[in-house]
C-alpha cells in the first residue's frame, strides 16, 4: 500500500508531539522550547528598550522602566548583608563614552563569595560574555508560582569569575547557589580591563507575558520591562518604576527577606531572598 507523504509526515509530527513513555510533562527544554521566540518576534520599542543594542535610542530603555525609583533596601535588625554600592538606573554616561544608565544593582562582594539564586526558577540565558560589559551572566525565569507575584519575572546575574556548572533548562532551588562572585566583563574601552571591583550585577525584569526571546546574549521577555530589583522583594504588584517612583517617602525602604548561611530564610516562609547569604549580628 502506498501511504501518501502529506500523511507520513503529519505522522510523524504527531509522534514528536507526544511525549516519550508516556511522561505528562514535557519536561523544563521543551517547556522552554515552547515559550521562546525569536528576535524577529518582539514589538521594536522591546526589542530596542530591553536589548539596548548599538543601535538603539536610550529612550526606549527608559520607556521602559530604565529610570531611577528611589527604593533602598532596609535589612532585618540585628542581620548583616551585603550593600549595593551603584544603585539602580544611576547614570553611567561617564562609564560608556554615550547615554547609559545603571540595568541593575551592583553588591560587591570578594571574589569567590558564593552567588544565590534569589527565587525558585529555571536557567534561560548562560553567557561567557567576552565582548560584554557583564561578562560571565545567568538568567533565570520565575513563574508566579516561583515568586508568588502575578507576573513572569527574570533575574539576571552577572560577573561570575568562572563558567557555573548549572545549565540552561535546569531548574534551581530559591538560595541555590549558581557560582563564585569575579570581576569578569570588559570595561569602557572595550577590553578585560581586571580592574573592576568584584561584585554581582543584579538585574531584573517582567512581562505578563511567558515568552521571551534569547538574541544577542540577551534575554528579552516579550512585551518586557526593567524593574528595580529592590521592587522584587515588595513581594507584590506593582512593582513598575513609574509606581516605584510615585510611592510615598514612607514606602521607599522595602523591607529585604534574607537567606542565611546555615540555608535558614528570614521570613521563614519567603520565596525570595537577598543574592547573597546574610549573617547574624
Ligand atoms: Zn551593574
Amino acid at each position: 500500500m502506498k501511504i501518501p507523504w502529506a500523511v507520513m509526515i503529519g505522522f510523524f509530527a504527531m509522534a514528536d508531539a507526544v511525549p516519550a513513555f508516556g511522561q505528562g510533562s514535557p519536561g523544563p527544554i521543551a517547556e522552554l522550547e515552547r515559550v521562546r521566540v525569536s528576535g524577529a518576534e518582539l514589538d521594536p520599542l522591546t526589542r530596542c528598550g530591553i536589548g539596548r543594542f548599538m543601535s538603539c535610542d536610550i529612550k526606549d530603555a527608559i520607556a521602559k522602566g530604565l529610570f531611577e525609583t528611589g527604593l533602598a533596601p532596609r535589612f532585618p535588625d540585628r542581620v548583616k548583608c551585603r550593600e549595593i554600592d551603584e544603585a539602580y538606573a544611576i547614570s553611567y554616561t561617564h562609564k560608556r563614552d554615550r547615554e547609559q544608565y545603571h540595568g541593575g544593582i551592583d553588591i560587591p562582594a570578594p571574589t569567590g563569595t558564593p552567588i544565590v539564586a534569589a527565587a525558585a526558577g529555571t536557567v534561560v540565558g548562560k553567557y561567557l560574555g567576552e565582548q560584554s560589559f557583564r561578562g560571565i551572566e545567568i538568567v533565570l525565569r520565575h513563574s508566579p508560582e516561583d515568586t508568588g507575584i502575578p507576573l513572569w519575572i527574570y533575574t539576571q546575574y552577572s560577573h561570575f569569575s568562572e563558567m557555573p556548572k548549572v545549565e540552561v533548562g535546569q531548574r534551581v532551588r530559591m538560595g541555590e547557589v549558581l557560582g563564585p562572585t569575579g570581576n569578569t566583563g570588559i570595561g569602557r574601552h572595550g577590553r578585560q580591563s581586571g580592574k573592576r571591583r568584584p561584585a554581582i550585577h543584579f538585574g531584573a525584569f517582567f512581562s505578563a507575558s511567558e515568552r521571551y526571546a534569547d538574541i544577542r546574549d540577551r534575554i528579552i521577555p516579550v512585551d518586557g520591562y526593567w524593574m528595580d530589583p529592590v521592587a522584587l522583594f515588595r513581594k507584590k504588584i506593582p512593582l513598575d518604576s513609574a509606581s516605584m517612583k510615585a510611592l510615598p517617602a514612607g514606602e521607599k525602604e522595602v523591607p529585604i527577606s534574607v537567606m542565611f548561611e546555615d540555608g535558614k530564610t528570614f521570613p521563614a516562609d519567603t520565596k525570595i531572598v537577598w543574592p547573597y547569604a546574610c549573617s547574624r549580628r
